[in-house]
């Protein structure tokens, strides 16, 4: 799925938790950081092609990160509301997964024709959910709970919705990047949540 999805996502799911911007900056992180690993590009097309959507998608390695990011508030901002925020970095990851769930051999530039998108890279096939345990690669279409075509239309209908979200937030003046932009303004970037 796109970043801008995953961020989306992110970013409701830290309004929830109540706890402000710092609650949106990190449950927003959470939602993004599956897809560190695409640093994987360094090392090439191939390499990339065989991290991309294994540990860092697993259940194991989204408790990693929402439990690091946590641990990350506690130190840079407040130890005693970390608790109450690890549930929504928990739910931040795992909307990470939840999405990349749909993107089996299909994603928006393939559903557009971008010819490099169809050569169906090893990633397309799913996410290594149970890794370390496995290294099976799951998707809604491999499970069989959807075709290849319903794929590609929730595809659409999910990156409408998130459109329709950005558009509406926007209308009621709260950008959904505004933690981020307070955060860049006010601190020139100095800490890390
Ligand atoms: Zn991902």
């Amino acid at each position: 799925m796109d970043p801008l999805t995953h961020y989306i996502a992110g970013y409701f799911l830290g309004r929830r938790s109540q706890l402000g911007d710092a609650g949106i900056r990190a449950v927003t992180l959470c939602a993004l950081l599956p897809d560190i690993d695409m640093i994987g590009a360094v090392a090439g097309w191939d390499a990339l092609c065989e991290l991309h959507r294994t540990a860092t998608h697993s259940l194991l390695g989204a408790l990693l990160i929402a439990v690091l990011v946590t641990v990350g508030f506690a130190v840079c901002r407040d130890k005693a509301q970390a608790l109450q925020l690890l549930p929504w970095c928990v739910l931040g990851t795992l909307s990470h997964l939840f999405l990349d769930l749909f993107s089996f051999k299909t994603s928006l530039l393939s559903i557009f024709g971008v010819a490099a998108a169809q050569v169906g890279p090893e990633y397309l096939a799913g996410i290594e959910l149970f890794w370390p345990l496995s290294t099976a690669r799951f998707s809604f279409v491999t499970a069989g709970l959807l075709s290849q075509e319903f794929m590609n239309i929730a595809m659409l209908v999910i990156f409408s919705l998130v459109i329709g979200g950005v558009v509406s937030e926007a209308r009621r003046g709260t950008a959904p990047w505004h933690a981020w932009t307070v955060f860049f303004r006010e601190s020139n970037g100095n800490g890390w949540l």
